[in-house]
């Protein structure tokens, strides 16, 4: 699909299309997001209309076919981060916390989608008994998310109804035909015990939609208690157990392992920075022994106060090789492909057919380590050198984030970033896009410039 005009632009703008045949060569180490098979064997991805082609050698791929060519400069790729916790009202706000853009702060950041988790807010009605203005609202933030990238560019899944007394049935089937594909987080606002919640999660299967759970004490004053029991209770059972290490503190250890052992092991079991990393250590010793790794997703919950920070994905990934003894390009499928399968994204994977949503990372400068995964397995925090989202650049920099060793080369031009405004606010922003390639492809930008002009005013530059 191609994309909505970038918001905040006049609608006549001309959305200039971007090369539908772009290629990543030169790469030094292809992470792929799949946890059963993490490294893929080659240099180059190979990317047609959005979508990856073929993963493997530069030998095998026609460089004169590409429309534009990034040079990866021996760096690693992985797929775009994929954010499964946020609480976000459109079009890039938490009202709850008054912070404005930080999606797209966290799209510069390599987080290239954003799922929901409900909206925070004051007299949102997820803090009252309102079945009506639930629906209402995640309906319209359903709607909403359908149209707006954040920075032009994010795959932003709103849309997350929060349970309350009085939906039916035909509310679930409402919600569903209007693009709502989530519950959100029981408990963290709402109904939460299992005998109310269990006939409306049965209609939330029945419609599709995927169901989550916020697991453990409170977090705001209007959170509730979700005891391992409560959990046990829930029929059908939910898909994700959110901030399972505690958001932000954990349930009892003993009751957390009940969840472990009892539950299906298809349920997914989120991990967050802004939690209880004891907590988080003993749930990885027992996942890694029954091998079990591939349950794990790696989450924030954004924007409340405590987890509020572009960087969370990040670091979280820089924490667990060293301090749990496993490999980083399982990590990086734990921020990556495992929540691509928990969401069913076709993403979050290199691999030929996903949507090309990937991020171009390296070890951080006079880092001891020898690339981005030594850099992760010795607990660097690192960061992206170029985001990319459906095979369109977005950024080469986060906004006030660290640089990498390294950066990319397109079209055979060093994309480096020395002005302070660029390092700050990053480019090419995605609306800017046009202006980027006009920058690095003059020729190309003529010709398709050329093309939009005679199509909107009937005659060539
Ligand atoms: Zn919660
Ligand atoms: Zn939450």
């Amino acid at each position: 699909m191609p994309y909505p005009n970038p918001p905040y632009l006049p609608l006549d703008y001309p959305n200039v299309p971007y090369p539908s045949k772009v290629v990543i060569k030169n790469i030094g180490k292809i992470v792929t997001g799949d946890i059963n098979n993490p490294i893929a064997k080659g240099d180059t991805v190979y990317i047609e209309n959005g979508k990856i082609a073929k993963v493997g050698w530069e030998s095998e791929v026609d460089l004169r076919e590409a429309e534009l060519v990034i040079d990866a400069n021996g760096m690693t790729v992985i797929p775009g981060l994929i954010e499964p916790h946020c609480h976000v009202a459109p079009p890039d706000y938490s009202p709850i916390t008054k912070t404005v853009d930080f999606l797209e702060g966290l799209l510069y950041a390599g987080i290239t989608t954003v799922v929901s988790e409900g909206a925070h807010g004051p007299g949102y009605p997820k803090y009252y008994d309102d079945p009506v203005g639930s629906k209402a609202e995640a309906i319209f933030f359903a709607m909403l998310s359908k149209y707006i990238r954040p920075g032009g560019a994010q795959k932003f899944e709103a849309g997350a109804v929060v349970l309350v007394h009085g939906l039916k049935e035909e509310d679930f089937k409402e919600m569903a035909e209007a693009g709502v594909k989530y519950i959100a987080e029981i408990g963290g606002g709402g109904i939460w015990k299992a005998e109310e919640v269990n006939p409306m999660l049965g209609w939330a299967k029945k419609y599709g939609m995927i169901i989550s759970v916020h697991t453990g004490p409170p977090s705001i004053p209007v959170s509730a208690h979700v005891a391992a029991e409560n959990i046990l209770n829930m029929n059908p059972k939910p898909d994700k157990l959110a901030h399972f290490n505690g958001g932000s503190t954990p349930l009892p250890w003993k009751e957390l392992e009940r969840l472990l052992n009892e539950l299906p092991k298809d349920v997914k079991i989120e991990i967050i920075y802004h939690g209880n990393l004891r907590i988080a250590k003993k749930t990885f010793e027992v996942l890694k022994e029954r091998k079990e790794l591939n349950r794990v997703v790696l989450g924030t919950d954004q924007a409340i106060g405590l987890a509020m920070s572009w960087g969370s994905l990040w670091a979280l990934m820089s924490w667990i090789p060293h301090a749990n003894d496993i490999p980083p390009e399982t990590v990086v499928a734990m921020a990556t492909g495992n929540t691509a399968d928990l969401f069913g994204f076709n993403r979050g994977k290199i691999e030929v057919g996903r949507e090309a949503d990937i991020v171009i990372t390296d070890k951080p400068p006079a880092s001891e380590a020898e690339d981005f995964l030594d850099a992760l397995a010795k607990g660097d925090i690192c960061a992206p050198a170029m985001v990319m989202v459906d095979g369109k650049i977005v950024s080469i920099k986060g906004r006030d984030y660290q640089p990498t060793e390294r950066s990319v080369l397109i079209n055979g031009i060093p994309a480096e970033v020395f002005d302070i405004n660029d390092y700050l606010f990053g480019i090419p922003y995605a609306r800017f896009n046009p202006i980027y390639l006009a920058y690095f492809n003059p020729t190309y930008l003529k010709k398709r410039f050329n093309e939009h002009f005679k199509k909107y005013f009937g005659e060539s530059l």
